[in-house]
């Protein structure tokens, strides 16, 4: 039985280092997945200036052309007001000219409004472009080190697998059965110490009983309120 034990608290070190390893995989992953989402976030928000200001230059053109029309319609009326015969049609085509004058007025404004807006969506445009190539050469920089990162971890998690599978073959299978079961109901964590007649997996106490068969080794034993293996640790209750 206390060999049992020393193998399963073996495999309990082995499978947190598994864990570490994957955990680091993960991590570097989620960077490189970070810095893509901001990536794109530089990307699309560079496209909805872009596509702003080509609404705003649309709106600019098409006030161009009104302009135009008007100083022609302009032109035309004054060239009318030499032939008129009566007041009235002066007055009349003299108002038409004044509107006319004061409607390209308006627009003459709104198209220099129009050209400021463009210009600061262009500055803000270029400002996103320019942070987005910076962050491409940080995630090629980032994805070549994860790369290496990740082949060393490999390495390691397949040279640390091999041990687990040696080490799970000295395990009886119920045993073994038992141990995965908890560590992935127990998040990773199957095998727990007892110090000074708590549990380290749950926090709880241990029946003075049970605690005192525990100090024997005599048989596994579980914790009744996490059901996790449990070992005595002399070492740690000296320490605590
Ligand atoms: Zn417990």
């Amino acid at each position: 039985m206390k060999e049992n034990l020393a193998h399963l608290k073996e495999l309990q070190t082995i499978d947190l280092q598994i864990g570490q390893l994957e955990a680091q995989m993960a991590a570097a992953a989620a960077g490189l997945a970070k810095r893509q989402a901001q990536i794109a976030d530089h990307a699309a928000k560079a496209q909805a200036l872009a596509e702003k200001i080509e609404s705003l230059e649309q709106r600019r053109r098409d006030l161009e052309g009104e302009v135009e029309n008007d100083v022609s319609r302009i032109r035309d009326r004054q060239g009318k007001l030499m032939n008129v015969q009566t007041n009235r049609e002066y007055q009349s085509l003299l108002k038409e000219t004044d509107d006319a004058k004061k409607a390209n007025k308006q627009r003459e404004e709104e198209i220099i409004q129009l050209m400021e807006q463009i210009e600061a969506c262009k500055t803000k445009a270029e400002e996103e472009n320019n942070l987005r190539t910076a962050e491409e050469s940080l995630l090629a920089e980032e994805t070549a080190q994860s790369e290496q990162q990740t082949t060393e971890l490999s390495a390691t998690k397949e040279k640390i697998m091999k041990q687990r599978a040696t080490k799970a073959k000295a395990v009886a299978a119920a045993m073994l059965k038992k141990y995965d079961m908890l560590r992935e109901r127990r998040n990773g964590i199957a095998v727990v110490e007892v110090v000074q007649g708590v549990c380290r997996g749950c926090h709880m106490n241990i029946p003075p009983q049970l605690f005192n068969e525990l100090r024997k080794e005599n048989a596994l034993l579980s914790c009744p309120t996490c059901n996790r293996i449990m070992f005595y640790q002399a070492d740690a209750e000296q320490q605590a």
